[in-house]
């Protein structure tokens, strides 16, 4: 489960931006179609890896980028559902590019609190 090894890397880095008096709410992860991360897996290990941090209790938010093809006969570079699409021109070895994405996006931090004084 690659996910947790994944998560654990995040949470080190969230760590690393998060405020210290802050409460984070959820992070917002980018990855491309070749990473093959499993939301529901990936929450989980979420969850695993901050438990017991600073961070426990917050979300992650998975958006999945789509596949990014590249024709070498013609040069187009188009979007599609799966690796093994055809390019328009009829070529069948469209190759992936900027597929491996993985960014950490956005941190979205609770609402502070009203202080009653
Ligand atoms: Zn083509």
């Amino acid at each position: 489960m690659h996910e947790f090894s994944l998560a654990t890397s995040l949470v080190d880095l969230v760590l690393k931006h998060c405020p210290q008096d802050e409460e984070l709410e959820s992070i917002t992860v980018e990855a491309g179609p070749m990473r093959g991360i499993d939301p529901q897996a990936m929450q989980w290990a979420w969850q695993a890896a901050t438990d017991n941090t600073a961070i426990t209790g917050s979300k992650v938010e998975l958006i999945q980028q789509p596949w990014k093809l590249h024709c070498p006969d013609c040069h187009t570079d188009f979007v599609a559902n799966d690796m093994f699409t055809n390019c328009s021109c009829g070529c069948q070895k469209t190759n992936p590019i900027d597929s491996d994405t993985l960014r950490l996006v956005r941190l979205t931090l609770k609402e502070p609190a009203t202080l009653c004084t």
